[in-house]
């Protein structure tokens, strides 16, 4: 069977550091294309010369995505066939392309994935936290305030949560996650996967906080967190309680907070107000 088929667009994941994980289809199908197009051309072009392919490349990103898709479309009318690839893994998943799949899709025209790499799969596949099911939370918004009222929204969440991360912000964001879902929940930190310094730290995200804090080597690099969902009916509908709380006695007498915040949640009334009688 040839590689490609004419008026197609073939979405290729590409590794996510061990250049080993691009698979034979996705090397068959990036080198038979007529153009590929990618997140960032430098970076595909590096990619591309390790494996010995030379293919045309089409910069592809997210300022650009809406404007190009249609003539993408009509070079697949045309009867080309296309790959598409972002800097690392699979794309679409925090990475451009939507935009255009949903396009090419739309024209009636063929979009084929080529599977592989994606650092959220790898690390919940060695992460040995529930895994029949789970939600995939990419990047937390960049302002703490986003950060922490987005943690908040999922701490009663109990399927297992997956978030990516940046050196940048591991240590804040390590933080964030310990006040919103509790130091003992279980949770990983999985680093550099795939990659010469991968790490993958299993524990509660009280102690992992505390070694990623404790060790600036931990801070370094690409991570993936896996949060073990909320199993505890009584512990979720605290976090929600504390949560409505805090909201509520913005606006309201804390005796009067307390009682919505304990109503609406069906957490006890003395735990969300210090104990003293409401
Ligand atoms: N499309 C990619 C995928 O399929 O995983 C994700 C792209 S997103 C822009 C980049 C983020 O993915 C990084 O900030 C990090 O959170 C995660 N990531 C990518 N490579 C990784 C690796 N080797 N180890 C751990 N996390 C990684």
């Amino acid at each position: 069977m040839a590689a490609t088929q004419a008026g197609t667009l073939y979405v290729v994941a590409t590794p996510i550091g061990n250049l080993g994980d691009l698979t034979t289809r996705a090397r068959e199908v990036l080198a038979a294309v007529d153009a590929i197009c990618a997140e960032d051309t430098r970076h595909t072009r590096q990619l591309l010369g390790a494996v010995g392919i030379d293919r045309p490349l089409l910069a592809v990103h997210d300022h650009n995505e809406g404007e190009i898709a249609w003539k993408l479309v009509e070079r697949l009318k045309a009867g080309e066939c296309l790959a598409l690839v972002s800097d690392a893994g699979t794309p679409l998943v925090s990475d451009p392309g939507y935009r255009l799949v949903r396009e090419v899709r739309a024209a009636g025209l063929a979009v084929s994935p080529i599977p592989g790499a994606c650092a959220a799969i790898a690390a919940l596949s060695v992460a040995g936290i529930p895994s029949d099911r789970f939600c995939f939370e990419g990047f937390l918004p960049a302002k703490a305030s986003g950060r922490r009222e987005r943690l908040a929204e999922l701490a009663k969440e109990t399927r297992t949560l997956v978030f990516y991360e940046s050196s940048h912000r591991i240590e804040e964001a390590l933080a964030d996650f310990v006040a919103a879902f509790g130091g003992e929940r279980e949770a990983v930190l999985a680093r550099e996967l795939t990659k010469l310094f991968e790490t993958v730290l299993g524990d509660t995200l009280e102690s992992i906080a505390a070694k990623v804090a404790a060790d600036a080597n931990q801070r370094k690099g690409e991570f993936v967190i896996v949060v073990r969902g909320c199993e505890d009916d009584t512990a979720a509908r605290l976090i929600e309680g504390q949560r409505l709380y805090a909201k509520l006695a913005e606006h309201l007498k804390p005796s009067v907070a307390a009682r919505l915040a304990a109503d609406i949640s069906g957490a006890p009334r003395k735990a969300l107000y210090g104990g003293e009688a409401v």
